[in-house]
């Protein structure tokens, strides 16, 4: 529920009303601006009379929010959120972002080559997994902490933000202390336990969209951080499942148009996780560029055929230059606009 108070409220008349719904047990989140004074009541609200709260003196408005998500919600926040990282960059901005690299962090070289490639090529932030959620057990798992710490003093060198992938909470600080963004992958986006723990955190969180999980689900998830004080979400398309088999995933690009009406928080597209296949990567950055997204995160290796995950989904250096400049040009166009 949102409760907008008159312009010439007074602090008292505020503190009376606010106490009040305290008393209830339910929670206040203030959403003032410069013009306006308001606040949402987090809880469960089901028995609060709308017109009983606008018997309170000073205020204007009460509106119920019928979406089970508040502070993910449009209703509560109409401009647009911006999460703005440690070097600078700034996403759901008018910049479209975009993050690149390795699947998996494989070894040193193997990262430097690769982010060295994509930073040339206009990419401020390195994406790469260290804790990788593989299918098979036995299949490569990632270089875990060393990795991470690996992935930092690759970035510092080229004054690169990164993202990657944490799994459980038992790594939750050391990932605060050296990444950017932590990334909350699509086989945990309902792990309750690790949303509420690094909401506790003020660090920005990729959360990507569950395997089956529909644009309410996901919102929820949003909601989890949230509501337990992170606000710094950034929500990730990366496919779904559904009957079709020749792609990995199917790419919900219109997911992208459903955020943008339901919430305010920066969304962005995975094109690899969605596509499976690095000749449909190009295509697909520019329809998420021209769909409105505020940003991609894409899979180079510069040896595809030799990675330890996801070679048939990843672009060589040369072939996401070319996409980068590709999406320079579309971008003329657009509201969005690539700062390479
Ligand atoms: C990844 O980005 O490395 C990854 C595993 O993605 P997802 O969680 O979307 O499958
Ligand atoms: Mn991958």
């Amino acid at each position: 529920m949102i409760v907008q108070m008159k312009k010439n409220v007074t602090k008292e008349e505020l503190e009376k009303l606010q106490s009040y719904l305290k008393e209830k047990g339910l929670g206040i989140k203030d959403a003032s601006s410069a013009e306006i004074v308001l606040f949402g009541i987090l809880g469960d609200t089901k028995s609060l009379d709308p017109d009983q709260i606008k018997v309170f003196a000073g205020v204007e408005n009460v509106t119920r929010i019928s979406s089970p998500y508040k502070l993910a919600s449009k209703a509560f926040r109409q401009e647009p959120t911006v999460i703005t990282l440690k070097n600078g960059v700034k996403i759901g901005s008018d910049e479209f972002v975009v993050m690149a690299g390795p699947c998996s962090v494989e070894s040193e070289e193997q990262l430097t080559i690769i982010a060295e490639a994509v930073k040339a090529a206009g990419s401020k932030i390195l994406r790469g997994g260290v804790f990788k959620p593989r299918t098979s057990p036995y299949a490569f798992q990632g270089l875990g902490i060393e990795g991470l710490k690996m992935m930092r003093k690759v970035a510092d060198k080229l004054d690169m933000a990164i993202v990657t992938e944490l799994m459980g909470t038992e790594h939750l600080e050391e990932f605060v202390k050296y990444t950017d963004i932590i990334q909350i992958g699509a086989r945990n986006m309902q792990n309750f336990d690790l949303l509420k723990a690094i909401g506790k955190y003020n660090v920005p969180v990729l959360l990507k969209r569950g395997l089956s999980n529909t644009i309410e689900e996901w919102l929820m998830s949003a909601e989890y951080i949230m509501a337990s004080g992170n606000e710094q979400v950034i929500l990730c398309e990366r496919g779904i499942r559904t009957f079709e088999k020749y792609t990995r995933n199917t790419l919900d690009i219109s997911a992208v148009l459903a955020v943008r009406e339901l919430s305010h928080l920066p969304v962005i597209v995975d094109p690899s996780h969605a596509a499976g296949k690095w000749e449909m990567i190009e295509s697909l950055s520019l329809a998420s560029l021209a769909v409105g997204a505020d940003g991609i995160i894409v899979e180079v290796h510069h040896d595809p055929e030799r990675a330890f995950s996801d070679g048939p989904q990843s672009l060589k250096p040369k072939q996401f230059s070319a996409m980068m400049d590709k999406l320079e040009k579309l971008s003329t166009v657009l509201e969005k606009k690539i700062v390479r």
